[in-house]
């Protein structure tokens, strides 16, 4: 077996572990094994690259190689080190974003290496080249606009830009042109291949990109990244093909369709259209100003909310992101345990994108191990707030917005909710009358059943938990 059938087969073994790792991913209790599975797959793969590489006699391909893995493992472990919990959302984004830009640069190389008639014109019949040119053409097109995207989505994630959508007049028709341009442009590339061809298309994708992104707001953020995450993946099945690499093929169709998939359930989840999320909000127009006067808010203390949980009888706890950024999960998870004790009945209820991503609130509650057993989901606990004594919503906003159920006009509009205000009392964590994510004010904090609990959400459950 020569050097090069060999590295073809380690391909068909990683490729076989990415769709176990898939498999384990998809569970809570196989997870790790899934991530292990992920992991000695990518290990393959790479040692396979190396060994083609080597195996094709090129000594300076192998060193380049070996010093850009080098220098990504270098600077992937340091980040990955150092990134909280809260802002893995926006380093996923910045990472599509990676495999976009690479997505660009194979086509562009992919279209200069063929044209100047270097080593790999020959490798490309006279009959396909018209097939080269569309992959060329497609391949960049998907690459840049996942790139630009995921760039605008790791600028509204961390807060460097406003997460309310941008909405330019006829943002829907400017859409479609950009799509009509780009069928125009692939056909004349194919028929006339250069490089002035190669540009416009790629700018065009660029502003695409960007304006499909930046169209985007409030809650349909989780489905943007999963989209994009998506895209990433066709963008590296595209350059699969233009490096005649079939484990980038495969591998980029399973991350593609996976996330393809993930975003439509989420959207089922949501209650969102599908085809408006991924065509940049089209259909949505923006609502009125929300600047409503909703009255006034009630505030109570730290005591005061012990001496209202000392009397519950049943306690339900709806975290957010506030809890992620307060890393008020551990004292949580005391105070569930002291009510538990005294024989309060204490469940937490997740809403499907509280936080900043899918299984954000469980991943912290298992850190703090409050009991599996007690975390519901939305649907298993949103006809529970009704009987309820106490719900305390913790560094949650959008997620627990009664606009989203009785407000039409509200951006969340639509979106499934956790029902709190059927509660008994409602006692509200967080710092100000600041809006969450999406940018909209809540009718919640008004209510007559609310009250809200100033400050650091760890501080202030700490207080609880010793007064209790
Ligand atoms: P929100 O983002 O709506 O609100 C979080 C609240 O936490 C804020 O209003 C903030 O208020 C409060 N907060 C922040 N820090 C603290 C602190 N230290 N102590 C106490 N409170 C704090 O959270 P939700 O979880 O309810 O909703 C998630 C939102 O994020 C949704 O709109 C969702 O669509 C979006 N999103 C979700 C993703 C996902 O996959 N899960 C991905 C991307 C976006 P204040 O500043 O006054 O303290």
């Amino acid at each position: 077996m020569t050097l090069a059938t060999a590295a073809q087969a380690a391909y068909i073994v990683a490729a076989l572990l990415f769709i176990l790792s898939l498999a384990g991913l998809s569970k809570h209790e196989t997870a790790r094994s899934g991530v292990v599975l992920g992991i000695s797959g990518m290990v393959i793969a790479l040692a396979a690259t190396v060994v083609l590489a080597a195996d094709g006699g090129e000594t300076l391909a192998v060193v380049l190689l070996l010093a850009a893995m080098v220098i990504g493992a270098a600077v992937g472990l340091w980040r990955a080190r150092i990134v909280e919990m809260t802002a893995m959302p926006e380093l996923i984004a910045i990472l599509h974003s990676f495999v976009g830009l690479a997505a660009v640069m194979v086509g562009w190389n992919g279209f200069l290496e063929v044209e100047n008639g270097g080593g790999a014109r020959a490798e490309v019949p006279g009959s396909l080249l018209g097939v080269h040119h569309a992959e060329v053409s497609i391949g960049v097109f998907i690459g840049a606009l996942t790139f630009t995207g995921s760039v605008v989505a790791f600028l509204k994630l961390s807060a460097r830009i406003d997460s309310r959508p941008m909405m330019l007049p006829g943002k829907n028709h400017l859409n479609l042109g950009a799509l009509a341009a780009f069928a125009v442009l692939t056909v004349l590339f194919v028929i006339s291949p250069n490089l002035g061809l190669l540009v416009a298309l790629t700018a065009v994708a660029l502003l695409l990109g960007w304006h499909l992104v930046a169209s985007i707001g409030g809650g349909d953020m989780p489905v943007v990244v999963s989209m994009l995450n998506s895209y990433s993946g066709w963008a590296a099945a595209a350059s699969g093909f233009l490096l005649d690499n079939n484990l980038l093929i495969v591998t980029g169709a399973l991350v593609g369709s996976s996330g393809a998939y993930l975003s439509y359930v989420m959207c089922q989840a949501m209650n969102r259209s599908f085809i408006s999320v991924i065509a940049g909000g089209f259909g949505i127009e923006a609502g009125p100003a929300g600047d409503r006067d909703y009255g006034e808010h009630k505030e109570i203390t730290a005591a005061e909310t012990a001496d209202l949980l000392k009397e519950a009888k049943s306690v339900v706890i709806t975290p957010g992101y506030g809890m992620a950024v307060a890393q008020a999960q551990y004292p949580v998870a005391d105070l569930t345990r002291k009510l538990r004790e005294r024989g309060v009945e204490v469940r937490f209820g997740i809403h499907p994108v509280a936080g900043r991503l899918p299984g954000h609130m469980n991943v912290l509650l298992a850190e703090a191990k409050v009991p599996y057993d007690i975390v519901l989901e939305m649907d298993e606990i949103n006809d529970d707030f009704a009987t309820t004594s106490v719900v305390l919503v913790i560094g949650a906003n959008d997620t627990v917005n009664p606009g989203a159920v009785e407000d039409p006009d509200s951006p969340i509009a639509g979106m499934p909710v956790l029902r709190v205000w059927e509660a008994e009392n409602v006692v509200v964590f967080k710092r100000s009358m600041a809006t969450g994510y999406a940018g909209v004010q809540n009718p919640l904090f008004f209510r007559h059943n609310s009250r809200m609990l100033f400050g650091d959400a760890r501080q202030r459950v700490e207080e609880i938990v010793s007064a209790l």
